[in-house]
C-alpha cells in the first residue's frame, strides 16, 4: 500500500482538524469490505479497530501537534510531546506553539515500525506549518521516502506559511467553511444556545471549544457603551478581543453606510445608536489600527490594560461628535 502525503488547507475552527481526524479513523476502521482511500474511507465506529482509535489507544495512529493545542484540544501526554523535553527543546519551541524535533524523531521511529493490526499506519500532523526549519527538514525526510503502509495526513490553516519542499510532498486538498446548516447542525450538537447568532458571529467557524465567547463579551460592551459606563471586560483573551471589536467595528460601519449589521444581525438599533456620532475619517483610522493589532503577533504584553485602552478608545468615538 502507498498513501499520497495530503495536506488539508483551509480556515481556523470550520471543522478542518475533526476532518483530518474522521480520515485517520476511516482508514483505521477494520470493517469487511470498507474503503481503504484516504478521504474515502469511513469509520464504521463498531469494529476493534474504531474502539480502539476512539478510546486514544490505536498503536498504528499517531497524531502530533504542538504542546499548547494539543492541551486546548485535550490530547494526550503522548501527542503533546510529554518526556521529550529533556533538551529543552520543545519548552523553547515559541512557547509551545510549534512542533519540537523530539516530535518528529519519535514519530519517525514509530513510522519504521511494522504495523501492529495489520493495515496501514497513520500519522496526523497539524498544523504543517508549526515547525521550525529543523523539525520540518527531519519530517520531508519521511515524506521524501514514507515507509509502506504509512498514510501522511497533515492540515494547515496558511497555505502560504508551509515550507515549500514540504508542501512539493503533499497532495493538496481544500477545506470549505460549513455551510449554515452544517454549522447549524454542530452548534445544535454542542448544546450551544442562540446558534443563529453565534453562526452570524462567528462566519460559520463553529468548531472552537467556545464559539461564542466574544458575541458575549461584544454584546456585554454595546450594552455597557450604551449605558455610558464600561465597567467588566474581562471573559476574553487580548487577541479575541481584538477579533471582537474588529467585528464590531465593521458592523457599526456597515450600519453608517446603511447596510444591516453582518456579525450582529440582531442588534441592528443598538449599533445604530452607537454608529450616528464620529466622522468617517475617524473610524476608518480606528479600523486600520485594529487590523495593525490583530495582525501583530504575541499581541500584547500587559493584555487586560490595552484592552481597556482601546474600548476606552472606541466609547470616545461613538460619543464623539455628540454634543
Ligand atoms: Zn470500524
Amino acid at each position: 500500500m502507498d498513501f499520497p502525503a495530503t495536506l488539508l488547507h483551509g480556515a481556523r475552527a470550520t471543522g478542518l482538524w475533526e476532518s483530518l481526524l474522521e480520515a485517520a479513523a476511516g482508514m483505521l476502521c477494520e470493517a469487511p469490505g470498507r474503503a481503504t482511500v484516504p478521504w474515502q474511507a469511513r469509520a464504521c465506529g463498531q469494529c476493534a479497530g474504531c474502539h480502539l482509535v476512539q478510546a486514544g489507544t490505536h498503536p498504528d495512529l499517531r497524531v502530533v501537534v504542538p504542546p499548547a493545542l494539543a492541551t486546548e484540544l485535550g490530547l494526550g501526554a503522548d501527542e503533546a510531546g510529554e518526556g521529550a523535553q529533556g533538551q529543552g527543546e520543545t519548552r523553547t519551541a515559541a512557547a509551545g506553539r510549534e512542533i519540537g524535533i523530539e516530535q518528529v524523531r519519535g514519530l519517525i521511529d514509530w513510522a519504521q515500525g511494522t504495523s501492529h493490526r495489520g493495515g496501514p499506519k497513520v500519522a496526523v500532523v497539524h498544523p504543517l506549518d508549526a515547525m521550525a526549519a529543523p523539525a520540518a527538514n527531519a519530517l520531508l525526510k519521511v515524506l521524501e521516502e514514507p515507509p509502506a503502509s504509512l498514510c501522511f495526513l497533515t492540515g494547515t490553516h496558511h497555505l502560504d506559511r508551509v515550507l515549500p519542499t514540504l508542501r512539493s510532498r503533499c497532495s493538496l486538498r481544500a477545506w470549505a467553511r460549513p455551510d449554515a446548516r452544517a454549522a447549524l447542525a454542530e452548534l445544535e450538537r454542542r448544546g450551544q444556545s442562540d446558534a443563529q447568532a453565534v453562526m452570524h458571529w462567528s462566519r460559520r467557524a463553529v468548531f472552537e471549544p467556545d464559539p461564542a465567547r466574544g458575541l458575549e463579551w461584544t454584546r456585554r460592551l454595546v450594552r455597557q457603551l450604551a449605558d455610558g459606563r464600561v465597567s467588566q471586560l474581562d471573559g476574553v483573551t487580548p487577541a479575541q478581543a481584538i477579533e471582537s471589536l474588529q467585528k464590531l467595528t465593521l458592523d457599526l460601519m456597515r450600519v453608517r453606510s446603511g447596510l444591516k449589521p453582518s456579525y450582529l444581525a440582531d442588534m441592528d438599533a443598538a449599533l445604530r445608536r452607537m454608529a450616528g456620532q464620529g466622522d468617517t475619517g475617524a473610524w476608518l483610522q480606528w479600523w486600520q489600527r485594529l487590523a495593525q493589532a490583530a495582525r501583530t503577533p504575541d499581541f500584547p504584553v500587559h493584555a487586560g490594560l490595552a484592552v481597556q485602552a482601546w474600548v476606552v478608545e472606541l466609547q470616545q468615538l461613538c460619543t464623539s461628535g455628540a454634543n
